[in-house]
């Protein structure tokens, strides 16, 4: 029996649960099972109208297309399959990031998707969610390979994006170069050059200055708030940060800059320890060299699973979802949590980090820093005029603290966990745009 059955989500929200899964449901799926769980969460504690329940709890619309992919050195064709999901269409275009990962599925997409949703919701973006994602290991990819397959898996869902419609982004498996060869496949078909398709392009195709570091940037930013909240002084405090990849490694960067000693990293092959502190120059040094974390001499090398059990002030997620569950929640012992990473921790595992006062900074507060700046982008863009970096990151700045104080004023006056209170910031905004919306026809 699992936690969550014993402890009390409320018979409300398993009505409901058991009601939409009666008939099982083309996005099912472990991850879109937690997003709906958490959202039912917070729409039980908030009250949530069920009519407006009920059109929340599913995408509003979804393409999952397969297309034939060539790899440089064979001959045979394999059969890849590619998803883009838009779960709300109210608040204004829908927006969020492609995900190329080897065991992508539909109700991964669709998860991503919904937390999307909230996110743009929470921060006062008129966007509503949406996510993509091609079902590959893009790390065995030849730069040729994946600049065929971006360029196919762009055509095939090129009706459904656009400036005014639908605006991917980088995530996990992509990155600028990827997001250049999305804008120009779509300029080709339009016959002029349309910037505004995606954000996280590289800036002199119309990127904005600071949208690659933006999230690592926007969890530090959130950090530093919450260390203060909390009292924790991050000049003689720890941090361990799980993954190195864009997230992780600025992540890293701006916690050192802002004074703390970062005893553990990881990335895919390795986790890394050092009691001490790790040099970042020569981590970044010898990655760029062996392209991964195994093998680096200032450090012992531990598992995925023992960094995550490291006593740490600040424990930052930048990897996977998933990694906190009912299995470790008992063992994590940092005082803050900071999700950099999209779904990094389960429901029951939320509820025994509450239990033991471990102080989450939720997803889609934790990491809103990279949609925001894409928000920023795409309105230079859309405005054709830049900002500086300073502006950027003072506008970043602002929009996060109010998010962060909106939510923990929240979760303090109505005794909820900061994940609550993210999701109700943010559901809260989309029910209000529904109901003066009304209903077509
Ligand atoms: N993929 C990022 C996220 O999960 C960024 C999305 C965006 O910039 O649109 O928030």
């Amino acid at each position: 029996k699992t936690h969550l059955n014993s402890v009390s989500l409320g018979r409300a929200i398993r009505y409901t649960l058991a009601r939409a899964r009666a008939r099982s449901h083309e996005w099912d799926s472990p991850m879109f099972r937690l997003a709906q769980q958490q959202f039912l969460k917070a729409a039980h504690i908030m009250n949530l109208d069920d009519n407006i329940r009920q059109r929340l709890l599913f995408p509003q619309r979804t393409q999952l297309v397969s297309f034939p992919f060539f790899r440089d050195d064979r001959s045979q064709v394999e059969t890849v399959f590619g998803y883009r999901v838009q779960h709300v269409l109210t608040m204004g275009p829908t927006k969020g990031g492609i995900r190329y990962h080897e065991d992508v599925d539909l109700g991964e997409v669709a998860a991503l998707a919904m937390w999307m949703t909230w996110k743009c919701g929470l921060m006062k973006l008129p966007f509503g969610g949406a996510k993509g994602g091609v079902r590959v290991n893009p790390t065995v990819l030849s730069k040729r390979e994946l600049q065929r397959l971006t360029r196919r898996y762009t055509a095939e869902i090129i009706d459904m994006i656009g400036p005014d419609k639908d605006i991917p982004a980088p995530d996990m498996g992509t990155d600028e170069r990827v997001m250049a060869w999305i804008m120009d496949t779509y300029s080709q078909q339009l016959g002029y050059t349309v910037p505004t398709v995606v954000t996280g392009k590289p800036v002199v195709l119309g990127g904005s200055l600071g949208r690659k570091e933006a999230t690592g940037r926007g969890l530090v930013y959130l950090i530093e708030a919450a260390a203060t909240h909390l009292g924790l002084d991050l000049v003689t405090s720890t941090a361990v940060v799980q993954g190195y990849g864009n997230v992780g490694s600025h992540t890293a960067r701006f916690l050192a800059e802002a004074g703390m000693k970062i005893i553990g990293i990881s990335d895919v092959s390795t986790g890394l320890y050092n009691p001490e502190g790790l040099s970042l120059e020569a981590l970044d040094a010898y990655v760029s060299e062996n392209r991964v974390l195994e093998g680096f001499p200032d450090a012992t090398a531990i598992t995925n699973a023992e960094l995550l059990e490291l006593e740490c002030d600040v424990l930052a997620l930048a990897a996977m979802q998933n990694q906190i569950t009912v299995e470790n929640a008992d063992r994590i012992r940092c005082k803050l949590l900071a999700e950099g990473a999209n779904g990094p921790t389960t429901l029951e595992a939320d509820e025994i980090l509450n239990e033991r006062g471990i102080f989450v900074l939720p997803d889609i507060l934790g990491n809103a820093g990279g949609v925001t700046v894409s928000y920023f982008e795409w309105v230079q863009g859309t405005q054709n005029f830049t900002w500086t970096l300073q502006e950027i990151n003072e506008r970043l700045k602002q929009i996060l603290f109010d998010a962060f104080q909106r939510t923990l004023h929240l979760a303090e006056t109505e005794k909820i966990d900061m994940r609550t209170a993210s999701l109700i910031g943010g559901v809260s905004r989309v029910r209000d745009a529904k109901l003066l919306r009304g209903v077509f026809p």
